[in-house]
């Protein structure tokens, strides 16, 4: 009996002694909290995931025991680990180690280097896709690749490259893999793309569905390589800084897709944090595939790696990019969110234009009276041009806006269509803020943007396009811990995660980067280079460079 006393008394003074000893102390940095009153503190302490306290670096260090890993910052800035609200990272990720990355290439030559660098370090004869994340104003060049530049590059290799949605140039190898060798041989809806003088181009275009459809036609990646690839993008986004992702599902994405995703959380080597909805698929059949998906699949299971979070982006097919939607389109489409609202479910979903989202408000408002949708976090997704009317009934609903970097590549064509005037307040980010929409800020990668953070961090701070056109005015510039927060706290706030990440807090997860330049000082201009060189995700390093590669345990 005295034993068993004296055998607790020493576990209890063990488990004191640990709890006060943090694993991990930053000291002599710049760490951008984040927290209420956008503290700068120089220091703090992580005890097994979580930060335990923010302070001078004094004052941490002295919480340190024998072996706490002391990590030198000397100087450099922090910011909590940014979080992209509307990231496709479940497709860009099964193919990440088996595509062709165009992104950030300056110039066309250097794009085209890119598929001759892959020529020779992939096997001979497989495929060379670029599956999008890029677009012509990027380029020097300021224009799309030839057939022959392609054939030019990689001549043994079947060379497919999807622009947007709306194109894809194949060279004559990708046409005899596809069976492709007339126009009744493409998808429903696509056609072949002629020059100014009738003369076939080697690209297919048309509708969207063509292009999707001729892209699910290209070989898979095999399940190692999807998983691979899983890991290989979550290092990238790591390297950039980033440690969460919301995934709204999207086309050519089926269940079968999600394994590769499963069997990296299942091993534990998960190193972004990532909370997924799920899509409507079939046209029709969306509520019964919906009802099916999530019969076993409760809204918030899953763990603080990866989580179920809903429904969207698409619900049902009939009111995708649908600008008129019919009372037969409408009633289907409230009878699912309703549906979802009595399951407790959020949702995500996308709409394109104001003038017509009143369609899909009135829905949510309709499904708001009978219950509440305020708790379920809802939100729309893009709507660059929100009016205030909109963003009004958005607030009124508790419905968020996730908010992305689209105009970085579409501005020209937007000011083409609304105008100089529309896009001054393209987007409406400080209208939104001001008015207490709650926004997350993302990419939409990696069909139509790059996920680069920095990228889309840059645009919110200079609204410049990719071809350097400036669309909104000043009255629509977030300060720079604004910005921040959009890809923060923001973000964390559509998965109901505010209050344990996206600030470096007392409590909260160790999620963080070490930036390779201060975010807060550098010019603007600069910002859209940063990385980061040394990535944590519940206290654990999950990406290091120079100076500090020498903390990662290299596997
Ligand atoms: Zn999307």
């Amino acid at each position: 009996m005295r034993g068993l006393v004296l055998y607790g008394l020493v576990l209890c003074l063990a488990n004191s002694a640990w709890a006060q000893t943090p694993d991990t102390i930053l000291l002599n940095g710049k760490i951008v909290t984040l927290d209420a009153r956008s503290t700068i503190a120089p220091a703090l302490a992580i005890d097994e995931g979580r930060i335990t306290s923010v302070g001078s670096s004094d004052d941490i260090r002295k919480l340190a025991g024998p072996a706490t890993r002391v990590i030198d910052l000397r100087g450099r800035t922090v910011i909590p680990g940014l979080i992209d609200s509307h990231l496709h990272a479940i497709r860009a990720a099964l193919s990440f180690s088996t595509e062709v990355n165009w992104i950030g290439a300056r110039s066309l030559e250097e794009a085209l280097g890119r598929i001759r660098a892959a020529s020779r370090t992939m096997k001979p004869g497989s495929w060379l896709i670029v599956a999008g994340g890029w677009n012509v104003q990027q380029f020097e060049e300021n224009r799309r690749p030839t057939q022959a530049e392609l054939t030019a590059v990689a001549p043994n290799n079947p060379v497919y490259v999807q622009l947007g949605y709306g194109w894809a140039m194949l060279n004559p190898l990708a046409h005899k893999a596809l069976a492709i060798s007339s126009e009744g041989d493409l998808p429903a809806g696509g056609r072949f793309e002629r020059d100014a003088n009738g003369a076939l181009t080697g690209a297919v275009t048309g509708a969207q569905n063509a292009i999707v459809s001729l892209f699910d036609r290209l070989p898979k990646p095999t399940f190692a390589e999807q998983v691979d690839g899983t890991k290989a993008f979550f290092r990238e986004l790591n390297r950039l800084a980033m440690t969460g992702a919301g995934d709204p599902g999207g086309n050519n994405l089926t269940a079968t897709d999600y394994q590769a995703l499963f069997k990296v959380w299942r091993d534990r080597a998960m190193t972004v944090r990532v909370t997924y909805t799920l899509n409507g698929q079939t046209p029709g059949k969306e509520f019964e595939e919906l009802r099916d998906l999530t019969g076993l699949l409760p809204m918030g299971f899953g763990d603080d790696m990866l989580r179920f979070n809903g429904l969207g982006e698409r619900i049902t097919v009939a009111m995708n990019n649908n600008n008129a939607p019919s009372q037969a389109d409408t009633e289907a489409y409230y009878r699912i969110v309703k549906w979802a609202a009595e399951r407790g479910m959020s949702l995500t979903m996308h709409w394109g234009n104001d003038a017509s989202v009143d369609h899909l408000l009135s829905i949510f408002e309709r499904v708001n009276k009978e219950i509440p949708i305020a708790p379920l976090r809802w939100s729309i997704a893009h709507l660059n041009d929100a009016s205030i009317e909109s963003l009004r009934r958005m607030k009124a609903l508790g419905v968020g806006w996730t908010m992305q970097d689209a105009m970085y590549f579409g501005g020209e064509q937007f000011v083409k269509q609304a105008g100089a005037e529309a896009a001054r307040r393209t987007p409406p980010v400080e209208t939104a803020r001001k008015m207490g929409v709650v926004v997350g800020a993302g990419t939409d990668a990696h069909r139509v943007a790059s996920y680069n953070p920095f990228t889309a961090l840059q645009w919110l701070l200079d609204s410049k396009t990719v071809g350097g056109v400036v669309m909104r005015g000043p009255e629509e510039i977030p300060s720079r811990l604004d910005a921040l927060r959009f890809y923060t706290l923001g973000s964390a706030w559509f998965s109901f995660d505010e209050d344990v990440r996206g600030s470096l807090e007392a409590g909260k997860l160790a999620d963080l980067a070490v930036l390779s330049d201060d975010y807060t000082t550098i010019p603007v201009e600069k910002i859209g280079a940063l990385e980061s060189v040394l990535t944590m995700v519940g206290g654990k390093i999950v990406y290091a460079a120079s100076p500090f590669s020498g903390l990662e345990k290299t596997p």
